[in-house]
C-alpha cells in the first residue's frame, strides 16, 4: 500500500522515473491522463540523476558521465521545454601509456600512432578505400585485404579496442555485439567530438531541475522508495494485472528489468553493472579534457572529470572512476548494460512473448526493452509509446 495517495484511481502506472518513464508521464499527464509513477530509487531522473558534491559544490553525474546529443529535432525540441543546454561538445582521449590520443581514432590519432611519412601513406590508402568524413568500424578494418590498413587495424585494436572491451564486457571486441564497438567508429577526419550530432550538451543547471520541471504537472504523482513490484501481481490464472490488491484496468508502464515480471523463470538476462569511486582532487583541473580512456592497462574503464562538462568553476576538482562487472541481482548490483547476444536476445523474446498476455503491460526503457538505448532514443521511444498507449486506451480522451 502506498501512504497518501492523491490519485486514488490513477488512469495509468508508470514503474521507474527515468528518461522514459517521465517521458511519458509529461506526454500522458498533458493529455488529461491521471499518472501514478514508482521509483524505487530515492530519487528521480534515472541514470541521468546529477546533484551536488558536498565538499565542492560542483555538479557529479551519479551513475557516470550523461552528454545529451542528437539529431533527432522532435526529441531536442521536446526536451528544450524544460531546460536550457550549456553548449557542451564531449572529448575523450585515450590514455596510451601515458599518452594520449584522440577517441574516436581520427586523422590526428593517426599522426600521433605513427611518423609522419607512415601516417600521410596510411591516411591516402583510408580516405581512397573509404572515402573523406566516412566512419569505419575496427572490425570492419580487420577485414582488409590490404597489409597495411590491417596493420593498422591491428594497432587500433590492441591499443584502443581490446583491453577497454575485456575490462568493459568481460569479453573480447569480436565477441560482443559488433554495434556495441561501432558506436566508436575510426573517424576519417580530423574531428575530435566523441559525438556528431547536431545537438549536443548539458542541461545549463543539470539533468535533475529538466526532471524536476517535467515531473512538474497536475496529472503527474510520484512516489519514490517505492518498488512497484511490491505493489503489482501478474495473475497466471486470468491473465490480469493487480494493483494494490485490486485488478487494474488503466495502463501500466515498466521501465524495469522484465523478467523481474516473472520471477525470472525461464532465467536471468544479463547485464553489466558498474562500480563508482568519486574522488575529490585538490587541484584545479585533474585532465585535459571531460573522459580520458583506459584502453591498455588500469582496472578502471575511464575517468570522468565532471567540471569540463558542466563548465562549473572551483579551486578543485571531483572525478570519477568507472568499474565494470557482472550484475548480481542478490548483491543488490544495478543492472546499466544489457548484454546483447543472440542467446540473450532469445530469452529476452521469451519474456516477451510471455508477458504479451497482459494488454495493459507496456515495457518501455533501456532495460525493459534490452536495448542499448541513449538518452535522446529513449526519450524518442517513449514519445513513440505514448501515442501508442493515447489511442489505444484512451482515445476518447482521459477521465479527467
Ligand atoms: P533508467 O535511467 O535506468 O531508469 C529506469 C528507472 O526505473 C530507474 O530509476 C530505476 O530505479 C527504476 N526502476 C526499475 N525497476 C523498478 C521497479 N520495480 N519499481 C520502481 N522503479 C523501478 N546516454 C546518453 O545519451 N549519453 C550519455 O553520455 C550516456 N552515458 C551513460 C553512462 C552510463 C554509465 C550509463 C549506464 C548509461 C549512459 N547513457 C547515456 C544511457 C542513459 O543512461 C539511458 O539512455 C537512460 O538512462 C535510459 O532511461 P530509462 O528511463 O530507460 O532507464
Ligand atoms: N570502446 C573501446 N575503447 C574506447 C571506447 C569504446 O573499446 O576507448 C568500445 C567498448 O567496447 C565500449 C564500446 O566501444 O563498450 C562503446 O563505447 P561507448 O563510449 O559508446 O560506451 P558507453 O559510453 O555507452 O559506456
Amino acid at each position: 500500500m502506498i501512504s497518501m495517495r492523491k490519485f486514488r484511481t490513477p488512469d495509468a502506472v508508470i514503474a521507474g522515473a527515468g528518461f522514459s518513464g517521465m517521458t511519458l508521464a509529461r506526454a500522458l499527464a498533458e493529455k488529461g491522463v491521471k499518472v501514478l509513477v514508482l521509483e524505487k530509487r530515492s530519487h528521480i531522473a534515472g541514470n541521468a540523476y546529477d546533484e551536488k558534491d558536498e565538499q565542492t559544490g560542483l555538479t557529479v553525474h551519479r551513475y557516470g558521465p550523461h552528454i545529451f546529443h542528437t539529431r533527432d529535432k522532435a526529441v531536442f525540441d521536446f526536451l528544450s521545454r524544460f531546460t536550457d543546454w550549456n553548449g557542451y561538445e564531449h572529448k575523450v582521449l585515450a590514455n596510451i601509456y601515458g599518452k594520449f590520443m584522440p577517441v574516436p581514432f581520427n586523422l590526428d590519432s593517426l599522426y600521433l600512432a605513427f611518423p609522419e611519412t607512415k601516417a600521410k601513406a596510411l591516411e591516402q590508402k583510408l580516405l581512397a578505400r573509404y572515402g573523406e568524413n566516412t566512419n569505419v568500424s575496427i572490425l570492419e578494418l580487420l577485414k582488409t585485404d590490404d597489409c597495411a590498413l590491417h596493420e593498422l587495424g591491428s594497432y587500433i585494436y590492441r591499443n584502443i579496442f581490446e583491453t577497454y572491451t575485456v575490462k568493459q564486457w568481460d569479453k573480447k571486441p569480436e565477441d560482443i555485439d559488433p554495434a556495441t564497438t561501432a558506436r566508436v567508429p575510426i573517424r576519417l577526419s580530423r574531428d575530435d567530438r566523441y559525438f556528431t550530432d547536431p545537438y549536443q550538451g548539458l542541461p545549463t543547471d543539470g539533468y535533475t531541475p529538466l526532471f524536476c520541471r517535467m515531473a512538474d504537472h497536475e496529472n503527474i504523482e510520484i512516489h519514490t522508495k517505492t518498488d512497484a513490484l511490491s505493489l503489482m501481481r501478474l495473475s497466471e490464472s486470468d491473465k490480469k494485472l493487480y494493483f494494490d490488491g485490486q485488478p487494474f484496468c488503466g495502463v501500466f508502464v515498466y521501465t524495469g528489468v522484465p523478467d523481474a515480471l516473472l520471477d525470472r523463470r525461464c532465467g536471468a538476462l544479463p547485464y553489466r553493472s558498474l562500480d563508482f569511486s568519486f574522488e575529490v582532487q585538490n587541484t584545479e583541473f585533474f585532465q585535459p579534457c571531460g573522459t580520458v580512456n583506459y584502453t591498455v592497462d588500469k582496472d578502471y574503464t575511464r575517468i570522468t572529470e565532471f567540471k569540463h562538462m558542466t563548465l562549473e568553476k572551483s579551486p578543485r576538482t571531483v572525478i570519477l572512476k568507472e568499474y565494470s562487472k557482472n550484475c548480481d541481482f542478490a548483491r543488490g548490483d544495478i543492472p546499466y548494460y544489457p548484454i546483447l547476444s543472440p542467446e540473450s536476445t532469445a530469452l529476452f523474446e521469451k519474456y516477451t512473448a510471455a508477458l504479451a498476455a497482459y494488454k495493459n503491460l507496456y515495457l518501455i526503457g533501456r532495460l525493459a526493452e534490452y536495448r542499448y538505448y541513449n538518452m535522446d532514443a529513449a526519450v524518442s521511444r517513449a514519445l513513440a509509446a505514448a501515442d501508442e498507449i493515447l489511442a489505444a486506451h484512451f482515445a476518447c480522451g482521459a477521465s479527467v
